[in-house]
């Protein structure tokens, strides 16, 4: 049993004010594997005191002092790999494989890359006797899901540290014992007391708590779209800046000049990954129409190639879903796909054989998709692929964009003026071209409802940014 029922705060490892807790279960195996406080508004009072006492201070440390930080952040958390990868397969159900080459390389990746962003990174500019001060936004609460334990929070706090803000992160209640062993690499680190303050607890208490707390300067919140719009009305109310990282519904647009083999692989592994958990995956697969059957089959025979079970065995490539709460949402829209009148060409309803404990779901390909259809349009977070048909690339980006999301758009294919047509064409925060990998510079967010800000690189270090203009400053 993982018991952590104290909060980071100022330094050290503090008891809750409250005496409620949280239980955390293994979605393998539906036991209950830890527990967690359930934070207090006095307990989030504490964090953000702390965190807006350390202001000052860290707010003024260089940014030379700030990538040495950063790079002793990211060494402690290349010593912890092991708890790491372990505790991502117990709580959110990640194959160890997974939580290793993908969970635990992402987590590092954004601590190595602010460190080398803020290399070349002007916080001052002159623009004649005018000089542009790029000035840390004060105090910042994070608050982050849980389909990825270690990539949410590294993302925010890299970006927050590397500007010069103190923090307060509420992780996931699901998965939180990832973001405890990232407090205590911190600890090891020597980051100065109050820069990080970690409150755990529930969305109602500590979220709903830093949405409004009058002392937290911007929120960066990833999660759903309803959550998202909670906490920019409670920001409203003292006009602080919100950051949304929201849902996704993402086309893949496979051109008629690709294997369609090669095509259904790409396609595949994007909406399996992680059990389909990933705002970002590209759950409508536009095919051209003439090629229909035979991408259909390529999916048939693809699919297969990508086992799922125990996350304990390393050859899995996908687990169970994270909570019942999920399993049952999938099995609704998979429900909702066969009502509809879509094609069932792989899985369906039910747990898989010989997986019946555990929120395990059977991947599900639906062919003969309509975009109006409830599976096109809403988000499903599980390995759910609805394959669409076009008749022309007009058609296909019409279709791509016919969605209240915008996170992620790709493309698999040969012709470089289709790929460039459909790369400026998808209105989206990102895309894809024939499934390159992660790019760690790039930037990270969405359009229309997929949310507000960018994370990653560069980019993620701007939001925990103020401009300053000092007019007629002496030279
Ligand atoms: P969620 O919105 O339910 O919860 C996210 C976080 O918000 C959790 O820490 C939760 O405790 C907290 N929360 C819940 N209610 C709150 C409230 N009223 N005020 C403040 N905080 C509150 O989302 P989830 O179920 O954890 O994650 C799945 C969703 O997240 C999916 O919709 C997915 O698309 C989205 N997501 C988006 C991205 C992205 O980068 N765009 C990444 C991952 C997940």
């Amino acid at each position: 049993m993982r018991k952590f029922l104290k909060h980071f705060i100022n330094g050290e490892w503090v008891e809750s004010t409250g005496s409620k807790t949280v239980d955390v279960i293994n979605p393998a195996t539906e036991e209950v594997i830890g527990q967690i406080s359930d934070g207090t508004k006095e307990d989030l009072d504490k964090a953000v005191a702390a965190a807006r006492a350390a202001f000052p201070s860290f707010s003024q440390t260089t940014k030379e002092e700030r990538i040495d930080l950063l790079n002793r952040i990211a060494d402690e958390y290349e010593n912890r790999k092991n708890d790491i990868v372990e505790v991502i397969t117990e709580e959110l159900g990640a194959p160890i494989s997974i939580s290793e080459n993908t969970h635990y390389v992402l987590g590092l990746s954004h601590f190595r890359q602010a460190a080398k962003e803020l290399e070349s990174f002007e916080f001052t500019e002159r623009r004649g006797s005018t000089v542009i001060r790029k000035e840390p936004i004060g105090v910042s609460g994070l608050i982050t899901p849980w389909n990825f334990p270690t990539n949410q929070p590294s993302t925010k706090l890299a970006s927050a540290f590397a500007a010069g803000s103190t923090v307060v992160l509420k992780p996931s209640e699901l998965t939180p014992f990832a973001a405890i062993i990232l407090a205590e690499i911190f600890q090891a680190v020597g980051l100065p007391k109050g820069v990080f303050n970690l409150v755990n607890g529930t969305g109602e208490v500590v979220g709903n708590g830093i949405s409004s707390h009058p002392d937290i300067d911007f929120v960066s919140f990833t999660g759903s779209g309803p959550v998202g719009q909670k906490i920019t009305e409670n920001a409203a109310k003292n006009i602080k800046k919100v950051a949304l990282e929201l849902g996704g519904k993402s086309p893949l647009i496979i051109l008629d000049d690709v294997d369609m083999k090669k095509a259904a692989k790409i396609a595949v592994t994007n909406v399996v990954l992680n059990s389909g958990q990933v705002c970002s995956a590209a759950t409508r697969t536009l095919v051209p129409k003439s090629k229909i059957n035979e991408f259909n089959e390529a999916v048939k025979e693809v699919l297969p190639n990508f086992p799922f079970g125990d996350p304990q065995n390393a050859t899995n490539f996908f687990g169970p879903l994270v909570s019942e709460k999920q399993y049952n949402r999938v099995q609704g829209y998979i429900k909702k796909g066969i009502e509809e009148g879509a094609t069932l060409l792989i899985g369906g309803t039910g747990k898989p054989e010989g997986l019946e404990k555990g929120y395990y779901v059977k991947p599900t390909v639906f062919t003969n998709v309509k975009n109006d259809m409830v599976i096109a349009q809403e988000e499903i977070f599980g390995p759910v692929m609805s394959i669409l048909t076009y008749n022309d690339l007009d058609e296909a980006i019409e279709i791509a964009n016919d969605t209240v999301y915008g996170l992620a758009g790709y493309v698999v294919g040969e012709d470089k003026e289709k790929v460039r047509k459909v790369a400026t064409s998808i209105r989206a925060g990102l895309i894809n071209v024939n499934g390159a990998p992660f790019d760690f510079a790039a930037c990270f967010g969405g359009y229309k409802q997929s949310g507000i800000g960018r994370e990653w690189g560069v980019f993620g270090i701007e939001e925990y940014l103020e401009i300053k203009s000092v007019v007629g400053m002496p030279s």
